[in-house]
């Protein structure tokens, strides 16, 4: 997720060094002057005057420039924005000097220190600022020279071990194959750049002023995080580039190896200028030139694109450099109007999460929605209810899926026989047509009867001949007919394909496997024959050009044999002509000598001139009638390889065929195996059921006759409870009885106790 910003001009700041005590000691003068407190410069005595962002005289100070030109975009890092400082400007600028592309240990402390390294020093103490950060540093360091691609910090002495330049649509360009070194301290870093620039002396001192004549990229990627939020990552680059001298190579006369550097840096810096111009153009969406170099490919985000730049531009004030001077003034006139459009960087992955992110807020959202029966899509429908139509669908679907495919199966099957027997009966019918060809050629086919018969006087054979006339024309009809059979033949094995292709594409989704045999012989089927029919279309495309090649040939035939008759005479007249030439000359020549015979001379010239253009002539008609003749011999060789071509075909066709039917065979003897399978299982079930009746029977019969039982049981027990009941009464009943006897004993006696009490 790229958020745009306004656009930002390409930044540049002039820098003039000092005159070195070489120039000094050849006399050199000062040629450029400066205004104080304004960044212009003025070249001579007043001639040209240029404006730029910052312009530094040689009375600047490394720790100035830096201060002022490169330190606000490291500010930029720190907000997402890439940041890119170019030095360019002609050999002796002062180019690697500015960068600080030559550092090593032993200046750590010194104020000639240059731009790279006290970028290396001013990131590290601004992230030790940001304590709520958490950062990754990856640097890299490459040299472009003769347009390959060095990697200065490769571990191995190989430097250019394939590197390659891909355009990532999110990340921008990458390079492929080039060392990147994790650094984790400011001395790490600065130590990348010291082993980088060991490997670019190495190769200088070898070869003196290489090092100006190769671009140098040192780039750190910078990766941040907020401690707090894992998903708030920025990753920016900052590129540091120490160009190769900017001088005209006409200059230095070079040859060979050194014309080709020349050529390459020339290429990579023109190819620079060519962008610059065509950014600065203020036409938009005009053509940029990246790919016209290695340079600008890896700066296409530093030029006009996704990025804060600053060129420094690097002159000498010599006046012995004037010429080169003035160019690099021009050439960072241009870099101004470059409008660069930086974003800020976040990290892919951080805004795939994001989106991932809200996509899930969004399916929570209709979840809710769902389960509240409010979904959008199930209008009223109770979710479950839903489900479960759904459902019903999807089984009726499938069944009337596989019926559909068996059904397309059948129709495959029946179409390859339709199709057997259509290709069956076309080689009937082409054995047919031979055969009625050779009776039409006949001589007898070819006899005008007619006027015959109507010349006889002889009755008899009068008739007879008429019944072979009346064959003829049969034999004329059939010929006829033969045609339209095989036009209706052709039209016939047109029609099924597309239905059946057709219904292949409704069934894509069977995946059950007796099911998916079934779709899957289907499908194939439909395949063959839409195969076949498609090699039944080219076939007959083929056999009608073929034929009417043939018609136009047959028609040439006679014309043919005439031409080759004529070619004959007219060959023999030229020869003759031809003589009749040589001989009039012969005797013009000696002619003459004669003055007498000078009228004569002047018929023959005449005649002489009449052959000539008779010769002309009767050649030219040679000549065309031979590239006729070719023509035809060409068409005929056309014609046998069309018809080998059909051969084949056709051969192919019978191929397909058998396969067709071989497969049909193979899914026939497949579905009879499946369906006597299918049957035995149903015998199967159908038994087992039987069986599970059965049991079920005798176990209702066992349980009825146990529940009789059960229930004269409970009878006799209850009639047994009765009994003793009844027992148990009677015995009680005794028991009353008696005692009620001994009552009455008891109480007579009292009675009669009392009244002899009375007494
Ligand atoms: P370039 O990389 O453009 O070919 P250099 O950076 O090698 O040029 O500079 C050429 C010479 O000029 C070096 O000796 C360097 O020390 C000197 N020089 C360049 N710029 C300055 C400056 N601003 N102050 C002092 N010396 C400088
Ligand atoms: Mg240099």
């Amino acid at each position: 997720m790229k958020e745009e910003v306004k656009g930002i001009p390409v930044k540049v700041a002039l820098r003039c060094r000092p005159l070195l005590p070489r120039e000094l000691e050849e006399g050199c003068q000062t040629c450029l002057s400066f205004v104080p407190g304004e960044p212009q410069v003025v070249v001579g005595s007043g001639e040209k005057c240029f404006t730029y962002d910052f312009v530094f005289d040689p009375s600047a100070e490394q720790e100035e420039v830096f201060n002022l030109a490169v330190a606000p975009l490291i500010k930029g890092i720190f907000q997402g924005y890439n940041a890119t400082v170019l030095a360019y400007g002609q050999t002796g600028s002062g180019k690697t000097f500015s960068m600080g592309s030559a550092y090593t240990a032993a200046q750590e402390n010194e104020p000639t220190v240059g731009v790279i390294p006290r970028v290396i020093q001013l990131l590290f103490t601004e992230m030790d600022k940001k304590v709520d950060f958490e950062f990754l540093l990856k640097v890299s360091y490459l040299e472009i020279y003769n347009e390959e691609i060095l990697d200065l910090l490769s571990p191995s002495r190989e430097k250019s071990s394939q590197i390659n330049i891909r355009e990532d649509p999110k990340e921008g360009i990458k390079i492929i194959g080039l060392t990147e070194k994790t650094v984790s301290l400011a001395m790490d870093t600065v130590s990348c750049l010291e082993q980088g620039n060991n490997c670019r002396t190495v190769a200088s001192t070898a070869m003196n002023s290489q090092s100006s004549r190769s671009h140098a990229i040192f780039t750190i990627s910078v990766e941040q995080r907020k401690k707090s939020d894992k998903n708030s990552t920025f990753r920016c680059k900052l590129h540091l580039v120490d160009l190769a001298g900017s001088e005209r190579q006409k200059k230095t006369k070079a040859e060979g190896d050194r014309l080709k550097e020349g050529i390459n840096i020339n290429r990579g810096l023109l190819c620079l200028g060519n962008v610059i111009s065509a950014l600065g153009d203020d036409k938009k969406g005009g053509f940029i030139p990246y790919r016209d170099s290695k340079l600008t490919r890896l700066l296409q985000d530093s030029l006009g694109g996704n990025s804060h730049t600053l060129m420094i531009a690097c002159v000498s004030p010599a006046d012995s450099n004037l010429e080169e001077t003035v160019n690099t003034l021009r050439y960072a006139d241009r870099a101004r109007k470059i409008k660069n459009k930086p974003i800020v960087n976040i990290d892919p992955q951080t805004a795939e999460l994001n989106q991932l992110k809200q996509q899930v807020q969004q399916l929570q959202v209709l979840l809710l929605q769902a389960h509240g029966g409010t979904l959008p899509v199930s209008i009223n429908v109770e979710p479950s209810e839903n489900l479960q139509s759904l459902m019903e669908k999807n089984h009726s679907l499938t069944e009337e899926n596989e019926k559909l495919s068996r059904g397309l199966s059948e129709a495959a099957g029946q179409t390859a026989q339709m199709l057997e027997r259509i290709i069956l009966t076309e080689q009937a019918n082409d054995k047919m047509s031979v055969k009625l060809e050779e009776l039409k050629q006949h001589p007898a086919c070819k006899l005008d009867l007619q006027k015959l018969i109507e010349s006889l006087d002889d009755q008899e054979l009068k008739e007879n001949l008429e019944i072979i006339h009346s064959l003829q024309h049969v034999i004329t009809q059939l010929s006829v007919s033969q045609d339209e059979a095989a036009l209706c033949l052709a039209s016939a094995a047109d029609v099924p394909a597309e239905p059946s292709a057709a219904q292949v594409e409704t069934s894509p989704n069977t995946s059950r496997s007796s099911e998916g045999f079934t779709t899957q012989h289907a499908l194939r089927q439909a395949q063959m024959s839409k195969e076949l029919l498609e090699l039944n279309k080219a076939l007959a495309l083929k056999e009608a050009l073929a034929k009417k090649i043939t018609q136009n040939d047959s028609h040439l035939q006679p014309i043919q044999f005439q031409y080759q008759d004529n070619m004959k005479s007219l060959e023999l007249e030229v020869a003759s002509l031809q003589k009749e030439k040589e001989d009039l000359l012969f005797l013009l020549n000696s002619a003459k000598k004669d003055v007498n015979q000078a009228k004569l001379s002047e018929r023959r010239r005449k005649r002489l001139q009449e052959l000539e253009g008779q010769i002309i002539e009767l050649k030219k008609k040679l000549n065309e009638q031979s590239k006729l003749l070719k023509l035809k011999e060409s068409t005929e060789h056309t014609v046998s390889k069309l018809n080998q071509e059909i051969r084949l075909m056709k051969s192919q066709r019978v191929q397909l065929m058998r396969q067709m039917k071989e497969d049909a065979e193979k899914f026939r003897q497949w579905k009879q195996q499946k369906d006597k399978e299918v049957i035995q299982l149903k015998e199967r079930d159908r038994k087992r059921q039987y069986e599970l009746l059965k049991l079920e029977k005798d176990f209702q019969k066992q349980s009825n006759v146990l529940r009789r039982k059960t229930e004269e049981a409970a009878a006799a027990n209850r009639r047994l409870r009765d009994a003793l009941q009844k027992q148990r009464e009677a015995a009680d009943k005794r028991k009353e009885s008696q005692s009620r006897g001994m009552e009455g004993t008891a109480a007579r006696v009292k009675r009669d106790y009392a009244s002899f009490e009375g007494l």
